[in-house]
């Protein structure tokens, strides 16, 4: 499951390439897109070269590569994700509840680094949701299909969510209230990354 995830987002990274270039043109540098695509395909290469044996060991590989290959604040920021979710991780095979966690991990990883909270604009106002609704869909149900169909629909509404906000953290929150009126290009990747998930667990 973890391979078939990375590489689906491989697939949407590049699909929206210039989805997310657009978007961090209009509040960054434009090259949220090209980062994303450089450091998936590293991922992809890292994986071919590795071959992981546990959903951990697959995370944590593709955070190390994402950290290694990507130079803009997203690679150290998916990099740190990544490996606090696959450390968790360790067993074969990983029940929903675990994921839960994992993606709780991740949420705090992200947190520490980018020092960034809710309505910041940044990636953490798709992820943060995203956590919750997959930790509550687990409970109320328990299977991974409607966790992450819960997850990938927080996530795209809390990319949508930051439309209206003004950036308080990276290079978007340089442009001030400037920054208002554009959808964050790390909230939309992590909106990408969960609907990745929910489809290969569909
Ligand atoms: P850079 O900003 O270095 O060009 P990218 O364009 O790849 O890097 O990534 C930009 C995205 O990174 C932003 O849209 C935002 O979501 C995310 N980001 C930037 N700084 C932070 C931070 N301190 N905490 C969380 N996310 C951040
Ligand atoms: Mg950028």
């Amino acid at each position: 499951m973890a391979e078939a995830w990375i590489r689906a987002i491989a697939v949407a990274v590049d699909e929206h390439r210039d989805q997310l270039i657009q978007l961090d043109a209009a509040i960054g540098d434009a090259d949220h897109g090209t980062n994303l695509c450089r450091g998936f395909t590293a991922v992809l290469e890292a994986l071919g070269d590795k071959h992981p044996r546990t959903v951990g060991e697959v995370l944590v590989t593709t955070g190390t590569t994402l950290m290694s290959s990507v130079g803009g604040a997203s690679g150290p920021l998916y990099g740190t994700a990544f490996r606090a979710a696959g450390k968790l991780l360790t067993e074969p095979a990983v029940t929903p509840k675990q994921l839960a966690a994992a993606l709780y991990a991740a949420t705090a990883a992200v947190t520490q680094l980018g020092a960034a909270t809710l309505g910041d604009k940044t990636m953490l106002d798709a992820l943060a949701p995203a956590c919750t609704a997959f930790e509550d869909a687990v409970l109320h149900h328990g299977d991974l299909p409607s966790a992450a169909a819960a997850a990938a629909k927080a996530a795209e509404e809390g990319a949508v969510s930051t439309i209206p906000l003004q950036a308080r953290k990276g290079r978007a929150s340089y442009l001030g209230v400037r920054s208002m009126g554009h959808q964050d290009p790390g909230a939309t990747s992590t909106a990408l990354i969960f609907e990745a998930l929910a489809g290969v667990t569909r």
